[in-house]
């Protein structure tokens, strides 16, 4: 009960106060504010070596040596000061940004001293900045680990300070120990060596030392990883037990008869290795719920057909739906160009199916004459009506919501075995944990003979030199994107962009076709004009990134990409697939303003650096958080306080076994000794997630 009331209860808080801080803090409970963790500690306890330093510290630090070398270095808009820190064991720098004439003579140079502060590395080189400057030894050894909370200066003016925080804190878990109690059984505690709750709040607040930090904060993200794997847990079980899927038993002629006479090319082993996943899921008598990540190019359309010619040969139907209009047209052409010369009927349905093309469609998948059906969202419709319909297959998983798998679930009696495909790459940790109610397939392999793909950063100022490269591009017989952004708040000017874009492009390219395509043209426009460009009649395509998915023109062989800085990294890396589809090798040019953003140097940098979709992932969860990369629907759900989803995978992972094992031998947590768990996770979680029931 404490634990839910508001903190305008508290000594020295009081409803002003408490207001503020629930608004600018988001803390409001007693609750909240226990778990209100610093951001990192003073150590005045010791004295650190410069020499013994491999990371970054988790809390302010002190060193005992001497400073040289100190200068003053003057550039374009401004100066700095900086300096040299050695100790015995080695050397580190010293800066400063904000400094007066004064502060620079007072700086004691060549004389044993105490610095104290926070160490920064930088390109495995340490660095502290603003160092505090102590000469007496006494004062310098004073104290303990002392947190310090992430405030904002709102805060601090209106006499919230960090000393406050502390104080509530302390004075909580002095007088009301119990508010903390255990919530994993002890046995847990032993095989995990895991420190107990209550423990581990002091510690994360005033730790004891540093050791003790390391292991409070252990238990706690260890306790964040088990709670959040046991709701998976649970509603998987649910649902293994729940749904009933149509048993594919047997793989007959038709994929056989394709396998053996149409296929154009050996599969690579990553292929075959999720053709058996998804062929194991599917002769089972419980529906298949399987995402299948693979980066741009790795050939998960032949995957996707292979697997509807399984549907068929056990006697049902397939769909396939795609985000967009382009994507389903471009799925139903290498589809209908794969079943070329087999008697397999394919149709494409979308908004601009006409009439009577959408009577046939209904009529022949009732009948059942029609096994395969590709098409957009149009697919949903209530009078899209299959005879039998058993494999849904997804591409592009992020632009459609939970609701809409729930719909084709909906289109057959046993719902239909679903196939989730995914060209963004979520991170391991995170499609391990977050999907723990998909079973992930990974096709982490290219087919052979694929050249990497070249990415350069290039400037305004570079922009003859790369329109002459384009040139010399497409007299070698290849041809050449350029993309634009178009971001929905400045639609207006974004369009102006575009239009300025293509007549630069069309006059600076006067002897070739161009072309263009964005999100205004109408569909039939569009279709003509990719047309036009895939026949290779165009050698230019402008674009905005209705081209990024899906769109597979081989001979394409470089990407211009506008404005990249203004591009997310997971959209830069699609665009980027658009190219290295041939055997030539292709080319990606992220051109830019003079001026970048930290953040946008970081995600140029990145993809200048790599073509690995998954590393790329990586650096973008670091940037955005998880909840942006999985979508403000799903955010909440990973709200994590502690748990850092790539750097915490170890964890994760030994908290996933942990309740796997647990619910393997105790699926509704009955024992005795796991109530504990239960009853936590009742408690803490009911409301939050519909899917919380323990039956
Ligand atoms: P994505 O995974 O991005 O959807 P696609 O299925 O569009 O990739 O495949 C990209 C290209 O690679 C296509 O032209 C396809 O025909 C080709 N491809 C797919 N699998 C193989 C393979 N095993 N060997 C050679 N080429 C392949
Ligand atoms: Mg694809």
């Amino acid at each position: 009960m404490i634990l839910e009331t508001s903190i305008e209860f508290l000594k020295n808080i009081g409803t002003e106060r408490a207001k503020l801080i629930k608004n600018v803090l988001g803390i409001s409970t007693v609750e909240d504010l226990l778990t209100f963790y610093p951001l990192r500690y003073i150590d005045k306890s010791k004295i650190y070596k410069v020499g013994d330093l491999t990371k970054e510290p988790e809390s302010d630090v002190q060193f005992k040596g001497k400073i040289t070398d100190l200068q003053e270095v003057v550039y374009e808009k401004g100066k700095r000061l900086s300096a040299k820190f050695r100790d015995e064991t080695g050397t580190m720098d010293l800066v400063w940004f904000r400094y007066t004439n004064w502060m620079k003579e007072a700086i004691p140079l060549n004389k044993e001293l105490f610095i104290f502060g926070k160490v920064n590395l930088f390109n495995s080189y340490f660095s502290m900045p603003h160092p505090e400057i102590e000469a007496d030894e006494k004062k310098a050894l004073s104290g303990t680990l002392l947190p310090i909370y992430p405030g904002s200066e709102k805060l601090t003016k209106r006499g919230i300070t960090n000393k406050l925080f502390q104080t509530a804190i302390f004075n909580l878990l002095r007088d009301l120990p119990n508010l903390i109690s255990e919530n994993l059984p002890d046995y847990l505690l032993k095989s995990m060596k895991l420190m107990d709750r209550l423990n581990a709040y002091y510690n994360i607040h005033f730790p004891k030392d540093l050791k003790h930090y390391d292991e409070a904060n252990r238990r706690l993200k260890f306790e964040e990883a088990f709670f959040f794997q046991l709701g998976y847990g649970l509603k998987k079980l649910h649902q293994k037990t729940k749904s009933f899927g149509n048993p594919f038993p047997i793989v007959g002629d038709y994929f056989n008869h394709f396998y053996e006479n149409h296929l154009p090319f050996e599969l690579t082993n990553a292929q075959k290795r999720v053709l058996k996943e998804i062929r194991t899921d599917m002769k089972r008598s419980t529906q298949m719920n399987r995402l299948l990540q693979g980066d741009v190019g790795s050939g998960k359309t032949m995957v996707a057909l292979l697997t509807m010619l399984i549907a068929m040969d056990n006697g049902f139907q397939s769909c396939l739906m795609a985000p967009t209009e382009i994507l389903a047209q471009q799925h139903f052409n290498s589809i209908q160009e794969l079943l070329e010369n087999t008697d397999i009927k394919v149709r494409l349905l979308t908004g601009s199916s006409k009439t009577r093309e959408r009577r046939i469609i209904h009529e022949q998948l009732e009948n059942g004459e029609l096994s395969i059906l590709i098409g957009t969202h149009a697919l949903l419709e209530d009078k899209v009506k299959f005879q039998n319909l058993g494999l849904a297959i997804i591409d592009e998983q992020h632009r459609f919501g939970v609701a809409q798998r729930a719909k084709l679930w909906a289109k057959n009696n046993i719902p239909p075995h679903i196939l989730v495909m995914t060209a963004t790459p979520i991170p391991r940790t995170l499609a391990m944990s977050f999907y723990s109610d998909l079973d992930v397939s990974v096709i982490d392999e290219l087919p052979v003979g694929r050249k990497p793909i070249i990415t350069a950063h290039r400037r305004e100022k570079d922009r003859l030199s790369v329109y002459n490269f384009c040139r010399e591009e497409i007299e070698k017989g290849r041809q050449i994107y350029f993309v634009y952004p178009l971001i929905e708040e400045s639609e207006t000017l974004d369009y102006k962009n575009l239009m300025e874009g293509l007549d630069h492009v069309m006059n600076f390219f006067k002897s070739y076709n161009v072309t263009m395509v964005h999100g205004r043209m109408k569909p039939a426009e569009k279709d003509a004009n990719m047309q036009y460009f895939a026949s290779g009649e165009a050698k230019i395509m402008v674009a905005t990134t209705v081209i990024e998915v899906g769109v597979n023109v081989p001979n394409a062989s470089v990407m211009v990409i506008e404005s990249a800085e203004r591009f997310g990294l997971s959209q830069l890396h699609q665009l980027r697939g658009r190219v290295g589809r041939g055997a030539e090798q292709s080319y990606c040019i992220l051109m830019t303003d003079e001026k970048l953003s930290k953040e946008s140097r970081t995600r140029i940098k990145t993809m200048v650096q790599t073509n690995d979709g998954f590393k790329i992932s990586e650096v973008d969860m670091e940037l955005r958080g998880p909840g942006d990369i999985l979508g403000t629907q799903q955010s909440g759900v990973i709200d994590f306080k502690k748990l850092n989803l790539i750097e915490d995978s170890a964890i994760i992972k030994a908290s996933k076994l942990t309740v796997e094992k647990i619910l393997e031998q105790d699926s509704l947590l009955n024992h005795p000794h796991n109530q504990i768990i239960k009853q936590y996770y009742i408690k803490q979680y009911k409301g939050k997630n519909k899917w919380s029931q323990i039956s």
